[in-house]
């Protein structure tokens, strides 16, 4: 996001170095660089010995409950005839959120191989912990043997999960020695085993994220399928049936979803549906010989610069749009920058004219009916007609026409106590996540004068519209009030995030 400095990961391990006391002492003394470290998003996490850990997890509690607490090891069964191993359910259990597997003394001196730290990553993210996986090469040569080397020991864990997984990146010939691996040439190995990190699925488990709360966070993994303001009761349907849950205060962050059958936003089904629609939608791009991208709103103009970018030379990508331009409301020369540059990437471009009908042909193919009175054969059609509210558990008179959740200045939901909104679903602005995050602190900031008796703060929804919008993988248009983005702005925001897991860290350096 523009404006926050990128996330970092830095922690440390304490091996076996140091006894109950000394390690006390050094959480204690850590315990201060918490508030530093999450204004400027650093994430930092402390592994001691198993022996300290229950000690370690109260002291943080209590004194830095932001610092994540790891442990150096853990079995791959959560319990039974297992003498001298260490259940990954006791470690969630007492406080952990990590669990560091497979350093470099462990397949040394244990000869832990690939499959086991696979496994015993399997039980850590099962138990809803963050798997560190230690990598790295054993012997000094090029960066393309390193990064041989280490693909092996990254993808076996890729394999056998989807969830947050830190990579700790340190080359095993180079630890405990006088002289460190170069700074240049660990950066270059990063660089490749980051590309590797990439080619996994994009998500992130929100149990694990949750987890540095401990108990203070219950997380209920169902839909919210009916609302009583009176009783002040929402109802969910989870997996183990129907649950009623009544609230002193209810915020409502449901979000939106796609309008037709496209895995823009995450499926109401659940995460596995919304994998398998990905994967889904994956193929048919693949086998499309011809796409047609109906809506020329930022997802469409983005979809078809992506399309345009990957497949623009072999598959013939149409974007069609009713407006008089595309990327309607913004200034008409950030438009034409859009235009141009979709045009580079053989994008073609049909303005002016609505979809008026879709029908689906035995074969699979889409058949469109265009307001020019033409009817278009297309292997793949993706609608980006706009987004819808998912509000509809919530009562109606809360509702505008839209089905969008009506809101005061203070983000608190009109006509009913104690309920409060932000993100896609409220009425005072338009579904961006630049504005969820914005509308989600000062939520949490009114909350918190509102339990300390005071007066909420009026949420300042004006301020220049603002969209950045990605043109392929390398540049991009967008407007900031007037004023249109430079590529290069909008390539630093985005573009250069693409391809790149936002979930899978990782770690450099000789910490551990
Ligand atoms: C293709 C695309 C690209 C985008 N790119 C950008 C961009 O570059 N920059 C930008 O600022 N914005 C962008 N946006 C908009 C951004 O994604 C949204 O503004 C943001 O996700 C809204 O966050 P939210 O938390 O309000 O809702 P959501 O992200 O929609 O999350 C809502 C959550 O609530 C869950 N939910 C829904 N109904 C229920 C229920 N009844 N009970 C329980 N849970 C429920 C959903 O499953 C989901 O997990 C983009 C949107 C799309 C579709």
């Amino acid at each position: 996001m523009a404006g926050q400095a990128p996330k970092r990961t830095v922690g440390v391990s304490l091996k076996m170095y140091f006894n109950l006391e000394s390690t006390a002492q050094y959480i204690r003394d850590c315990a201060p660089l918490a508030p530093h470290a999450l204004s400027r998003n650093v994430d930092i996490f402390i592994i001691p010995d198993f022996l300290s850990l229950t000690a370690a997890s109260t002291t943080l509690r209590l004194e830095a409950p932001t610092i994540r607490l790891g442990a150096q090891d853990c079995f791959w069964e959560d319990n039974g005839a297992y003498t001298g191993e260490v259940s990954p359910v006791v470690l969630k259990h007492i406080g952990c959120s990590l669990v560091e597997l497979g350093h470099a003394e462990r397949r040394r001196l244990f000869g832990e191989t690939d499959a086991q730290v696979a496994k015993k990553a399997k039980a850590a993210v099962r138990n809803g912990m963050t798997p560190l996986v230690c990598i790295g090469e054993k012997t000094k040569g090029t960066v393309e043997e390193a990064v041989a080397e280490c693909r092996p020991q990254i993808e076996s864990i890729l394999e056998v999960t989807e969830e947050e997984i830190i990579f700790a990146y340190e080359p095993v010939w180079a630890i405990g020695q006088p002289k460190p691996a170069s700074a240049e040439y660990v950066v270059s190995v990063a660089k490749e085993l980051r590309k590797l990190c990439g080619k996994r699925p994009v998500f992130a488990s929100i149990p694990a994220g949750l987890a540095q709360y401990k108990d203070k966070v219950e997380f209920v993994l169902g839909a919210a399928s009916a609302l009583d303001p009176t009783s002040k009761t929402v109802t969910i349907s989870t997996a183990s049936g129907e649950r009623q849950q009544t609230y002193d205060i209810l915020v409502l962050a449901t979000g939106s979803r796609a309008n037709g059958d496209v895995p823009w936003k995450s499926s109401l089904a659940g995460y596995e549906a919304t994998r398998d629609g990905l994967h889904k939608f994956q193929e048919q791009v693949k086998v499309a010989k011809s796409i047609v991208i109906g809506g020329a709103g930022p997802t469409g103009v983005e979809t078809a610069g992506e399309l345009g970018f990957e497949y623009g030379k072999n598959k013939e990508i149409t974007l069609i749009t009713a407006g008089p331009q595309l990327l309607v409301g913004v200034p008409p020369h950030v438009a034409s920058f859009a235009e141009n540059d979709l045009k580079k990437l053989h994008v073609k471009l049909l303005k002016g004219t609505k979809i008026t009908n879709t029908s689906t042909s035995s074969t699979g193919q889409t058949e469109l009916t265009l307001s020019n009175g033409d009817k278009v054969t297309v292997d793949l059609y993706l609608p980006t007609i706009g987004l819808l509210p998912n509000t509809e558990y919530v009562p109606k008179k809360l509702l505008n026409e839209k089905g969008d959740v009506m809101v005061d200045q203070f983000l608190r939901v009109k006509g009913v106590e104690s309920v409060w909104a932000a993100g896609d679903i409220v009425d005072c602005q338009p579904g961006q996540f630049v504005y969820t995050e914005k509308q989600a602190a000062a939520v949490a900031k009114n909350l918190d004068l509102v339990l300390k008796g005071k007066q909420a703060v009026a949420y300042k929804s004006d301020g220049d519209p603002m969209l950045a919008v990605a043109l392929g993988r390398s540049r991009g248009t967008g407007r900031f009030g007037n004023m249109k983005l430079p590529s290069l702005v909008v390539w630093l925001v985005k573009g250069r995030n693409m391809g790149m897991p936002k979930q899978s860290g990782l770690v450099m350096g000789t910490a551990f």
